[in-house]
Formats: structure tokens, sequence, C-alpha cells
């Protein structure tokens, strides 16, 4: 069996390589573009408009999906999380948080995760592999397609954010490729101004980042302005300490359009980085590299057995947070979402949970 081409991770100008090698014209790659992406068809047999041959030819020589829904879990709150597989069999989630104006799909760029982030569960999985381009589109199709039905619109717009599972920075041509799918206006269409990147701190990417054309937000994740703390947080830190991550973030500012900002995250974990000197040193930190156009997101700690972290008190976090203010520093403080079916930041470890609707 020769290998077949995921269809869903093909550009334009790739799907019409894969037309012309069947001996079919340019216009059919967009035919089939628009099927894949625009009307979200999940198999070659619904794209009826094709010839009867090609179809056939397309059916032997690449698969429309290449992820497997194996659970869905419903929370109290509607986020939706999503457990999928890859045809090798490895773990891949999804989360859909509606929100009154607008719904976000938080998507996964690697299964699994090789970063050893002390507080996240994902880091327990270690890293599985990466995810392919398609694999990376494929999970927005499947959500939107739960959510609003095959080729159903989207009513209020669509906000991706890569905070699933794995470091987006360590798979960047495939997420770049994947964004760049996704943003065809006759495919998803979901532009990069509606997409956050949160990377941990790979300090090189972030440099490639800043320098793409058509790019969309970026969210580093601090956790710590203090490298002592950050390198046992965040042992990422210590291939690429404050120093690094704040000159290339200071590099990043200086890509930014007009009115855009950019963000911090900052998991607050209860009596590890949340006193008022924790928030004063993050203060300190960003009036050393004179960044002027952040905003910080604290994001109270999702707690599981296997972590050794409690989150703050709200009391806690809404000092710090006033602190931040005072210096003024933007600081929002995120609700979590999804804590009950393990769809929150951080929780994302392919665990089974009981609220399962399927
Ligand atoms: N690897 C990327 C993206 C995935 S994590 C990154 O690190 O940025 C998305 C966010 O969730 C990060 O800011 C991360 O610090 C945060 N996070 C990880 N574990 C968490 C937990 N248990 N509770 C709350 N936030 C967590």
């Amino acid at each position: 069996m020769t290998e077949k081409v995921h269809i869903t991770g093909l550009k334009r100008s790739e799907l019409e390589e894969l037309a012309a090698s069947f001996g079919e014209p340019k216009y059919r790659a967009t035919q089939v573009f628009k099927a894949v992406h625009e009307r979200r068809l999940r198999s070659f047999d619904e794209i009826t408009d094709l010839p009867k041959k090609f179809r056939a030819k397309l059916v032997d020589g690449a698969d429309i999906s290449r992820l497997n829904v194996e659970s869905r879990y419903v929370s109290t709150d509607e986020t939706r999380r999503y457990l999928m597989k890859t045809m090798d069999g490895y773990p891949v989630e999804a989360v859909f948080i509606p929100s009154e104006n607008r719904d976000t799909i938080c998507f996964s760029s690697q299964s699994g995760c090789p970063l050893k982030c002390d507080f996240c569960m994902t880091a327990k999985l270690g890293l599985l592999r990466n995810l392919t381009a398609g694999e990376i589109v494929e999970q927005v199709i499947i959500v939107l397609n739960d959510v609003y039905g095959i080729a159903g619109q989207t009513p209020h717009g669509t906000n991706l954010v890569g905070m699933g599972a794995g470091e987006p920075f360590l798979n960047y041509e495939n997420l770049i490729a994947a964004l760049e799918i996704m943003s065809a206006e006759d495919g998803l269409f979901i532009v990069p101004n509606r997409v956050t990147i949160s990377t941990a701190g790979i300090v090189p990417k972030i440099y490639e980042f800043s320098k793409l054309e058509n790019r969309p937000h970026l969210a580093i994740s601090l956790s710590s302005a203090r490298d002592e703390l950050r390198d046992t947080l965040m042992p990422i830190n210590k291939r690429w300490d404050l120093d690094e991550l704040m000159t290339a973030a200071k590099e990043f500012e200086g890509s930014l359009r007009r009115g855009e900002r950019f963000t911090f995250e900052y998991v607050m974990l209860g009596g590890i980085n949340d006193s008022d000197s924790d928030a004063g040193e993050l203060a300190r930190l960003l009036d050393r590299y004179q960044l002027t156009r952040v905003k910080i997101n604290l994001i109270p700690h999702n707690g599981a057995e296997q972590l050794d972290y409690k989150t703050s008190t709200s009391e806690r976090i809404e000092r710090f947070k006033a602190i931040l203010e005072s210096r003024g520093v933007s600081a929002y403080v995120r609700q979590p979402r999804g804590r009950d079916i393990y769809a929150a930041c951080g929780q994302l470890a392919a665990l089974e949970s009981e609220n399962v609707k399927m």
C-alpha cells in the first residue's frame, strides 16, 4: 500500500499538485478545498459535485479524516472537551469554550508535551509526537461540526487559541501551515487576528514569529519574574532565561500593530508565586525591559491529584492584580472553564471524566 496523503493538511498549492497528479484541472483543487474546509464535509463520498472517477482516486490516495473522536465531555458551564485519537493511536484534545459574544476553540499542537512545567498535567504525558498540520486543522473542523452541524454557519465567528496540549513553537512549521490553511477565505476563514498562540518561551521562535507578515497574537507563559523560581516551575527557563525571554518579548513588542497588545500568562500558585513581592517583581521586570504594550492574564491554577500545587485564594489574586494595576500594568483574572471535565488550562492529559455526553 502506498502512503495516503491527509488532504485536510494540504495548502492550496499542494492540493493543486495532487489534482494534477490525478490528471485533473486546477479548479478541482479549489472544489476539494472548499468541500473540506468551507463545507466541512467528512468523507469524499459526500463531495457529490466531483466526478465519480476523481472521487474514487481520492478515496484510494487520500484521507479526509485522520482523527477519531473517542469521547466528548460537556461541562456544567457548557465547555466541551473532545478526546480524539490519531490513526496511530495517540491522544489529541481540543476544547470548545462558548461565551456570550464569541466562541473559542482551543487546539493542541502536540500529543503530550516535552516541557516539564511542574504545575501542568499535560507534562506528565511527556512528548508523544508532533501533530501534523492536517491533525491541527481537523481538530477545529471536528469541533465546529459538532457544535454547529456539518456545513453549519458559525454565528459568532470563531476565535482560536493554541493553548491545548503541547508547545506550539516546538512544532512551528506544522503550526504555521495549519494557520495558513485555516485562514483561507473560501475555507474556515479564521484569520490571524482571531488567533492567539501561547508559548512557554521558545525564544528563537518568538523572533521568527515577530517577523511573520500576517501573524496571530502572542501569549507568553511567565508564571514567575524570578529565574530561580521559574527554573523550578518551568524548566525551559534553564534553556532560555528571563533575560533572553524578555529581550525577545521586547523585540516582539516592536512588531505589534496599532492598538495591539500581547499577553503574559501567569498561573497563580498559592504560596508559591502569588505574594505582594512577587507582584512587585513582575511589575519591575516589565519596567526593566520597558514593556508597555502588554497585559497580564492571571490564571487560577487548576489542580489535580498528581500536582503538588494549590490555587491562590481569590482575595490573593485580587490583591496581586491590584498591585500590578497600581504600577500601571493591566491585569485580568481568567475564569477557569470546564474544570469539571478536565478541560481547563493544564488539565489536558487524555483523562476520562464522568460527564460524558455523546
Ligand atoms: N505550551 C504552551 C501552551 C499550552 S499551556 C504554553 O506553555 O504556553 C496554556 C496555559 O496554561 C499556559 O499559560 C500554562 O502556563 C497554563 N497552565 C498550565 N498548567 C496549568 C494549570 N494546572 N492551571 C492553570 N494554568 C495552567
